[in-house]
């Protein structure tokens, strides 16, 4: 029996897994691929499967070669940054191949909205030997992926699903078969050369790693997921999201153009390709990221000696960056169409003009009202003014989280960020080569579990001058508030041993270790300042709680009698809450009563009211 369902890209990935008889879920959160990890949590017990979140991507991913060897099905969810973690073991596992079934969702980021690269893991999948496929709805993404898990059993290879953000977080229509508990034991490990990685099993393996690209290429010629519509003589060759923006694009001129959809963009279904070459005059590719497709369709028209132009990325059709939209796409094709002196597709009337949009008013990012990492950056403000005076620069190094923000004015505190866990090796690099300098780390919980634990054993084993500051909320706050190894809890909700994040500082041997409450803003400051000047490696965990979990029943107002308007509460500390009205500062209904604002406030005009 069929059932329709209005689900987010992310959820049909899910319910797509469920379907495919899942038993082992891993990941790592990071958006937009978040989504996917929390509804199969949600729905690990009904359906009777494992799931967790992992410290990191690699990690998730080794786990689940774990699960797969002992011939589990299994999944693993990350977005594009988190394949970069991964991609050591993904490396070597191309050669192995897997047992249980194993695919490896990962999202891309076209934009980009929430990343620090534009990567596109469709030239990923070319790297490493393992079949891409690429949804563009919601329906798609939920089909696919049952059919990557078939592929991935038929072929013993990893898959990987790609989606990106639009696709992702898109809601649609569909159509769910009935979803039943996986009621299939796990085989279990058994004992096999071919899961231990040697030179000589590589070379053995290569072989057939390249022999099974071929019938993959003549299999995926085949797939529903590769379809063509419209009989015109300008071919559109396209996929994911850009196939949406090209049917709007062209809807009023169809004649022209044929379309062939790609959902299995590697290995390349070159069959597909030739076939539908055939029958037009030029080919047009539109695709957000690289230039995948063209690259792949010019090497083919090279390979059959076929004399056919084709209009992309690589003449200047369409931009090579960012995230594609139906103007874009209707833009790059009237290029196409002057070049060929042929009446440009009309771009109809917009319903409403964008002069009569109220414009939003703009809304920098920034960290919520009564945040702790403020506190923090706050204190270090307060600390590196004062070491200035004594010639000595502090370097602050940030990290992927929500303390990127302090970056963002008016703290404006962070000099570097570059990934996740690089902070505290940055700073170890930069202490090296920038003299009379200080420099110091900021780490979130879930990354100092991440990636940040082998940058403090750098830092001691090679006695650099850092100071670690670990910025515990107890939470992975920036992707949705997953649990992490310093919580004391698991995906599924239960208790579990808490790992000690200052025990781990002590055990890398770090000697200076503090621990301070956020709440206590002279606290944060004294212990920033003793942390700087003690000469080594240092750490201080500051501890608090993330504010969109933990609810404060105070509140902060200011007595205009007493303010001075010095406005240090508005232009220094940046707390969203508090507004400026006719020149005095005002706090607003957003509070959420930290009491920063009163610990800075040099006239003591702020005071608490409690609003139990
Ligand atoms: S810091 Fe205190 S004195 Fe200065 S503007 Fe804010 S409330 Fe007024
Ligand atoms: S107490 Fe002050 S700093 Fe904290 S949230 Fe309220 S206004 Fe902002």
């Amino acid at each position: 029996m069929n059932n329709k369902h209005f689900l987010m890209g992310n959820e049909a990935i899910a319910y797509g897994a469920v379907a495919a008889g899942l038993q082992f879920a891993t990941g790592y959160p990071g958006t937009p691929s978040t989504e996917v990890m929390e509804t199969l949590i949600k729905n690990a017990k009904k359906y009777n499967f494992y799931a967790e979140w992992s410290t990191n991507e690699k990690v998730a991913l080794e786990t689940a070669i774990g699960a797969s060897f002992s011939g589990a099905s299994s999944i693993v969810t990350m977005k594009q940054v988190g394949l970069n973690v991964a991609s050591d073991p993904l490396m070597s596992l191309t050669y192995l191949g897997v047992n249980g079934p194993l695919v490896l969702l990962v999202t891309d980021d076209p934009g980009p909205h929430s990343s620090q690269t534009e990567q596109d893991t469709r030239s990923f999948g070319l790297f490493s030997n393992i079949p891409v496929l690429d949804p563009s709805n919601s329906q798609e993404a939920y089909e696919m992926t049952r059919y990557a898990f078939e592929i991935s059993k038929k072929y013993e290879t990893p898959v990987f699903l790609r989606t990106t953000t639009r696709v992702s977080h898109r809601c649609d229509d569909v159509v769910l078969d009935e979803l039943k508990p996986s009621n299939e034991d796990i085989e279990g490990f058994s004992k096999s050369s071919r899961w231990a990685i040697f030179p000589k099993l590589v070379a053995e393996r290569h072989p057939i790693l390249e022999k099974l690209q071929k019938t993959l290429s003549d299999e995926f010629s085949d797939s529903k997921f590769n379809f063509k519509s419209g009989t015109g003589k300008i071919g559109i060759i396209t996929s994911g999201a850009s196939h949406h923006y090209v049917n709007e694009a062209i809807s009023n001129n169809k004649d022209l153009f044929s379309v062939l959809k790609i959902g299995t963009p590697y290995p390349f279904p070159e069959n597909k390709l030739l076939e539908f070459i055939n029958d037009v005059d030029l080919i047009i590719t539109v695709e957000e990221l690289d230039s995948f497709l063209e690259d792949q369709l010019l090497q083919l028209l090279g390979k059959h000696d076929i004399s056919k132009t084709v209009y992309g990325k690589k003449n200047n059709i369409f931009p090579c960056c960012g995230e594609y939209s139906v103007d874009i796409v209707k833009t790059g094709i009237n290029k196409v169409l002057d070049i060929l002196k042929i009446q440009k597709i009309e771009i109809s009337e917009k319903l409403i003009e964008k002069t009569d949009i109220i414009p939003l008013p703009v809304r920098p990012p920034n960290l919520c009202a009564g945040c702790m990492h403020r506190t923090v950056f706050y204190a270090f403000k307060e600390v590196s003014k004062d070491l200035k005076k004594q010639n000595i620069q502090i370097i602050f190094s940030g990290d992927i989280g929500c303390y990127t923000l302090g970056n963002a004015p008016p703290l404006e505190l962070i000099d570097t960020c570059l990934c996740m866990g690089a902070g505290i090796s940055l700073a170890g690099g930069i202490s090296r080569t920038t003299k009379n300098s200080k420099n110091v780390a900021f780490i979130g919980d879930s990354t100092f579990f991440h990636s940040g634990i082998p940058a403090v054993i750098n830092a001691v084993y090679n006695k650099a001058d850092v100071t670690i500051a670990v910025l515990d909320n107890r939470t992975t706050a920036m992707t949705g508030h997953q649990p992490h190894p310093g919580t004391g809890k698991t995906a599924l909700g239960e208790s579990t041993k808490l790992i000690d994040i200052e025990g781990i500082l002590k055990s890398c041997g770090i000697e200076f270790v503090k621990t301070v409450s956020t709440d206590d803003f002279s606290a944060c400051k004294d212990s920033s300042r003793e942390a700087i000047e003690y000469n080594g490696p240092s750490a201080v965990v500051f501890r608090g709680n993330c504010v969109s979990l933990v609810k404060s029943t105070k509140k902060y107002v200011i007595d205009k009698n007493k303010c001075t308007s010095c406005k240090i509460c508005v232009e220094r500390l940046g707390c969203p809450a508090i507004t400026l009205s006719e020149k005095i500062p005002e706090i607003m209904e957003t509070c959420t009563g930290c009491g920063l604002c009163k610990a800075v406030c040099p006239a003591d005009a702020i005071n608490e009211v409690d609003e139990k």
